[in-house]
């Protein structure tokens, strides 16, 4: 591995000597079929890919630039964030199997489980958002073939102790997995915290533009390694070459972005804090906040995505908050550069345990405005909160 920080690497994979004349960035190669000279030569793939589901040469710098980020053996990618946490479950997988997980997993991965995964015989626990490590690998039981982490969790941001949890589903012959798109293969490193499968929604602050659907898997261990691929190959899934070229664009500035978004999510965080009309924000590098010693602990970095509880209201008052603002955009997903905000109290009414919110929830993604700004709007949409509240 080179001795150089994540920084440079990305950038200096596309620098690299001894390549010849060529182009900093690959070219965009569109192809289903390539052509080979001679016949004999056409299954032959140390010519490079026989065929275009093999990926082409923007596909390939992409893989492995994530696994030389996520400090694997190999990573894979796919056409969406939520692909790169089902592929891994269907190849690690059989009837029979148990997952276990939290009660705060990001919802599609958690319909995965509870409508497809259920229908194929393999059954998954919730438990409580909150569960702490001990409790998770208590949960460990004869039939649990994966534990599933988040950390940060979906839009409640609780927070694990992943090692703990990694190093007792070793000990059990259970495997871990976590989606790591809050840490972007960037501010944690989760296999060398020991867990088997890491993968993140490359659609967020890799992409880094709200232009791109794609997900990531980053793996070493090279039996979880040939399930995954024999998979993708399998369901005969396919990143594009636009979108992989992309993606690796979008990798090279990732760390200044992330660096950049996460200083100023701290600051609208405090500013959050200290205002009357909120109660807390879901936040771990905000001191105080939940999850923020494992933050301290574990992280090198900070996402600019958080939740923020608002002192009693109703969906009238959180939508006033919302319309009133105009530097953040309304819409889903996050980690482009971009400020996003959406209303999701009643995203959690589907959880087993649904949290116990003292008011509204919001979600803010903060992207690269100036934060004072941004400050300037959110004082804005908090006026129009009170406002709705006093009407009689
Ligand atoms: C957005 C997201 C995904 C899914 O990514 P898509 O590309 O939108 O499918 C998965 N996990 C988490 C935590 C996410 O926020």
């Amino acid at each position: 591995m080179s001795p150089h920080s994540d920084r440079t690497r990305l950038i200096s994979s596309a620098t690299r000597r001894g390549q010849g004349r060529r182009p900093v960035n690959p070219p965009v190669e569109r192809a289903s079929t390539m052509l080979s000279d001679r016949a004999a030569a056409m299954r032959d793939n140390a010519d490079g890919p026989t065929y275009g589901l093999d990926g082409g040469t923007a596909a390939r710098q992409l893989r492995a630039a994530l696994a030389d980020l996520e400090g694997a053996e190999g990573a894979f990618i796919v056409p969406s964030g939520l692909a790169a946490v089902t592929v891994p479950l269907l190849a690690l997988t059989r009837p029979g199997d148990e997952v276990i997980t939290t009660d705060a997993l990001y919802g599609p991965s958690r319909r995965f489980l509870s409508r497809y995964q259920a229908a194929r015989g393999v059954t998954s626990r919730f438990l409580p958002a909150d569960a702490d490590a001990e409790t998770v690998i208590a949960a460990i039981g004869p039939r649990t073939r994966l534990v599933l982490m988040e950390s940060p969790a979906s839009l409640t941001f609780e927070m694990i102790d992943v090692e703990a949890v990694a190093r007792a589903c070793r000990e059990r012959g259970v495997l871990s997995m976590i989606d790591n798109t809050w840490g972007a293969g960037l501010a944690f490193k989760p296999l060398a915290h020991g867990v088997d499968v890491s993968v993140q929604a490359l659609t967020k602050y890799v992409s880094g533009h709200s232009d791109v659907l794609m997900g990531g898997i980053a793996v070493t261990d090279s039996a979880c390694r040939r399930a995954i691929a024999d998979t993708i190959e399998d369901l005969g899934w396919h990143v594009s070459p636009d979108d992989a070229w992309l993606a690796l664009r979008g990798l090279r500035t990732l760390p200044l972005r992330y660096a950049e978004q996460g200083r100023s999510g701290l600051i609208i965080a405090e500013w959050l804090q200290a205002r009357p009309e909120v109660s807390r924000v879901l936040y771990p590098p905000l001191p105080g906040s939940v999850g923020h010693e494992l933050w301290t602990r574990d992280f090198t970095g900070a996402a600019s995505l958080m939740g923020v509880v608002l002192k009693g209201g109703t969906e009238a008052a959180g939508q006033a908050l919302l319309d009133a603002l105009s530097l953040f955009g309304m819409g889903y997903s996050w980690g482009g550069f971009e400020s996003l905000i959406t209303h999701e109290t009643h995203q959690t009414a589907y959880r087993v345990y649904p949290p116990a919110l003292e008011g509204e929830l919001i979600r803010l993604h903060v992207g690269l405005e100036d934060p004072s700004d941004l400050i300037a709007d959110l004082e804005r949409g908090l006026a129009a909160f009170r406002a709705v509240l006093t009407l009689p």
